[in-house]
C-alpha cells in the first residue's frame, strides 16, 4: 500500500501540547469537517457511513474525486455493527447452488485477506453433523472439497473428521449424536466490523475527503443541474446547506425511503431479515481458534465465533417488516436451547451468561415488482448487492451487500462515477489495505528495541506490539514516540478493558468520537466483551471521557450513562 497522509493527519500526528498530550485536540476532527460541509460544494455526496457509505468515500476520495460522507448516527452504528464479523465466500450459499455469488465472495474473501494480513484471519470451520442434519458427512465432505476449489485453493485443505476426533479436539461439543464433522477454513475479522469500516472512513479523511458522523440528510432536490442538500448537525441542531454533482445512497436498510423522498424510482428493493447474536463466556477452548458450525433444529446453520475471551453465538433468520428490531426474549430461548443441545457445557447457558446482544437486519435486495412477501423462499434469497445508476438525476444507489463484498462494492461505484461523466484518477489501489511488509518489519524492530511486549504481563492476552499494529498501522509508530517519553501512556486505562492510556490519546484525535459510546462499541468492542457491571465500576471510565472530550466529559459521561440505564 502507498504511504499517504494529508496535513490534516500528519498535524495531528505532529501536534504536541501539555505533558501528555501528543495529539490534536479533542473533537476539532469533527468541528472542522462540519465547516467544510457547510455551504460546500462536492464532486459526490455520500449518505450512510456503514461499509457500503465508507468504502466508497474511501475509493472516491482516493482516487481524486472531492467527497463528503455523513451519517445520522456514528459510522457503522446500524448493520454494520451487528454482523458475525465472519469474511466468507458463503459455504450455506452452495445449499441454494449460488455459485457465482460465492466464487465472488470467495475472490473477495481472498483479496480481503492478502490486503489484511494481521486484521483479517483465516480460522477453521469445525461443522458437526448428526442424524438431523440436511447431509451425511461424507457428503458435506464433497461440498467442502467443492468449496475449497471455487476458492481458488486460498486456505488450508478442508478435513472430514469422526465423532470421536471431533470430540478430543473440542471436548465442548456434545457428539452423542454426532456422525461426524467436517472442517473448511473461511476468515474473520479479529477486532470488530465497526473498526474495520471506520479503517475506510480513516482512508477516506486522510485522502482529503469531508467526513461526519452525527449528520442527518433531511432533504434533497436537484436544482441547476445539481444535488442541493439540506443536512442538520445532531449533536448542535444546526441545519445548513451543501451541494453536489452526483448524490449516493449508501442507506443501507433506508435506501427505499431515502429514494422515495427524492422522488426517485427503482429497479430493486430491499427487505429485511433479522439476525441476532448472543455473547458469552469463552465456551471452546483456546488452543485451537476455530469457529463451530451447527445446523439447528430448523435446518440452519448458526454458529460459534471466538471473540477473545468470549465466544458469540449466532445467528438467526427472520423476516421483519421494521428495521428497527431489538432482541426479544424469544430470540434469547431459540439460540440458547439450540446451542445446551449442543454443547457438553458444565452448566446449561441461561440469560445470566450473556455479557452483550447484537441485533440486525440484513438489507437484501429483492427487484421492485416481485417478492410480493409470501411467494419467496425466505432464507434462499441471495445476499448479492446490486448497484442502480439514474443517469438523469445523476444518483447511484447501493443496495445489499456484505462487507466481505466491500472492495468489489467501491470498484463499482467507482465506475458508476465515471459512468456519469466525472473522470476518477487511475485506481492505484492504496484506498484499502494494511502498510507494506517493510513498514510493518520497521515497526516490530522498534517495538521489540523498546520492550514494548513487557510493558504489560497479563496472562491470555495478545502481545501489545501486535495489538497496536493491527489496529492503527502506521499510526501505532507515534504510539511508541509517545510511549518512550511518557511511560504512563505505556499504562493501562481501565483495568478489565486492556486498553492504554496513549490509544485513547491517539483516538480522541483521529478517530471522530463524538459520544462515549463510539468509542466502547465501535472504535473498541469493550461494551461486547466487558459486563455493564465492570464498565460502571471501572476507575478508568472517567479518565477515558476526558481524555476523549475534555472540559465535556461530564456532560458525556452523563449521556451514556442515559443511554446505558443498566450502567448506574
Ligand atoms: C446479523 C447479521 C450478520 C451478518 N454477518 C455478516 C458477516 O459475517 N459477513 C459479512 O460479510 N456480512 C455480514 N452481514 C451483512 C453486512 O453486515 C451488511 O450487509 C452490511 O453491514 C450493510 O452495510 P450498509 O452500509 O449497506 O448499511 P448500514 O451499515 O446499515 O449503513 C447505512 C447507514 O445509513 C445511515 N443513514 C440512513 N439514513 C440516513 C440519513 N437520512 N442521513 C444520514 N445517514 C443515514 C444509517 O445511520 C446507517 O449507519 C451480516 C448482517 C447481519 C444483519
Amino acid at each position: 500500500m502507498v504511504i499517504r497522509a494529508t496535513g490534516a493527519a500528519l498535524l495531528a500526528l505532529t501536534i504536541r501540547g501539555r505533558a501528555g498530550r501528543w495529539y490534536g485536540a479533542p473533537v476539532a476532527l469533527r468541528d472542522n469537517n462540519i465547516s467544510r460541509l457547510q455551504n460546500g460544494s462536492f464532486d459526490v455526496l455520500i449518505v450512510g457511513g456503514g461499509i457500503n457509505g465508507a468504502v466508497s468515500a474511501a475509493v472516491l476520495a482516493g482516487r481524486g474525486a472531492s467527497v463528503a460522507l455523513i451519517d445520522r448516527g456514528d459510522f457503522a452504528a446500524f448493520t454494520s455493527q451487528e454482523s458475525s464479523n465472519l469474511v466468507w465466500g458463503g459455504f450455506k450459499y452452495l445449499e441454494n447452488y449460488e455459485l457465482m455469488l460465492v466464487r465472488k465472495l470467495c475472490v473477495s474473501r481472498n483479496r480481503l485477506m492478502t490486503a489484511y494480513p494481521d486484521n483479517i484471519k483465516e480460522l477453521p470451520f469445525l461443522a458437526s453433523l448428526d442424524e438431523t442434519s440436511p447431509y451425511a458427512p461424507w457428503f458435506s465432505a464433497l461440498g467442502a472439497l467443492a468449496y475449497w476449489g471455487i476458492g481458488s485453493f486460498r486456505t488450508h485443505h478442508p478435513r472430514l473428521l469422526g465423532a470421536a476426533r471431533v470430540k478430543a479436539e473440542e471436548p465442548a461439543i456434545n457428539t452423542t449424536t454426532v456422525r461426524g464433522a467436517i472442517e473448511y477454513r473461511d476468515a474473520y475479522l479479529k477486532d470488530n466490523d465497526a473498526r474495520f469500516v471506520f479503517s475506510f472512513v480513516r482512508s477516506a479523511i486522510e485522502a482529503g475527503g469531508t467526513v461526519a458522523n452525527y449528520v442527518s440528510l433531511t432533504s434533497a432536490e436537484r436544482v441547476d443541474g445539481r444535488w442541493r442538500v439540506r443536512l442538520r448537525d445532531e449533536e448542535t441542531g444546526d441545519e445548513f446547506t451543501a451541494n453536489a454533482k452526483i448524490l449516493i445512497n449508501a442507506a443501507g436498510p433506508f435506501v427505499d425511503g431515502l429514494n422515495s423522498s427524492w422522488g426517485l424510482r427503482t429497479e430493486h428493493r430491499v427487505v429485511y431479515s433479522k439476525g441476532i447474536h448472543l455473547i458469552v463466556p469463552r465456551l471452546t477452548t483456546r488452543v485451537h481458534e476455530r469457529v463451530l458450525a451447527f445446523f439447528d433444529d430448523t435446518q440452519r446453520l448458526f454458529y460459534v465465533i471466538p471473540m477473545g475471551t468470549r465466544s458469540v453465538i449466532g445467528t438467526t433468520d427472520t423476516r421483519v417488516d421494521d428495521p428497527f428490531t431489538p432482541i426479544d426474549d424469544d430470540d434469547r430461548e431459540f439460540l440458547l436451547e439450540q446451542i445446551n443441545k449442543r454443547l457438553d457445557l458444565p452448566r446449561p447457558l441461561t440469560v445470566d451468561d450473556i455479557l452483550a446482544e447484537r441485533s440486525g437486519v440484513r438489507p437484501l435486495v429483492v427487484a421492485s415488482d416481485g417478492d410480493n412477501r409470501t411467494d419467496v423462499d425466505w432464507t434462499s434469497l441471495s445476499r448479492k448487492h446490486e448497484i442502480e445508476v439514474e443517469r438523469d438525476a445523476q444518483a447511484i444507489t447501493i443496495f445489499g451487500g456484505k462487507l466481505t463484498d466491500c472492495l468489489n462494492v467501491g470498484e463499482e461505484v467507482a465506475e458508476a462515477v465515471e459512468s456519469l461523466g466525472l473522470p476518477l484518477e487511475p485506481d492505484l489501489r492504496n484506498w484499502y489495505g494494511e502498510p507494506t511488509a517493510e513498514t510493518r518489519t520497521e515497526f516490530y524492530r522498534q517495538a521489540r528495541r523498546m520492550k514494548l511486549d513487557d510493558l504489560r504481563d497479563k496472562p491470555d492476552v495478545e502481545p501489545l506490539s501486535d495489538r497496536l499494529w493491527r489496529r492503527y498501522g502506521r499510526r501505532a509508530f507515534s504510539m511508541l514516540e509517545a510511549i518512550r517519553e511518557d511511560p504512563t501512556m505505556g499504562r493501562e486505562i481501565m483495568g478489565s478493558t486492556d486498553y492504554l492510556r496513549v490509544e485513547l490519546h491517539l483516538a480522541a484525535s483521529t478517530e471522530m468520537i463524538t459520544r462515549l459510546e463510539d468509542f466502547m462499541r465501535r472504535r473498541s468492542k469493550i461494551e461486547q466483551v466487558v459486563s455493564d457491571s465492570d464498565i460502571r465500576d471501572s476507575t478508568g471510565l472517567r479518565e477515558v471521557a476526558e481524555i476523549l472530550f475534555g472540559d465535556r466529559a461530564e456532560e458525556k459521561l452523563d449521556e451514556y450513562h442515559a443511554s446505558r440505564p443498566g450502567l448506574r
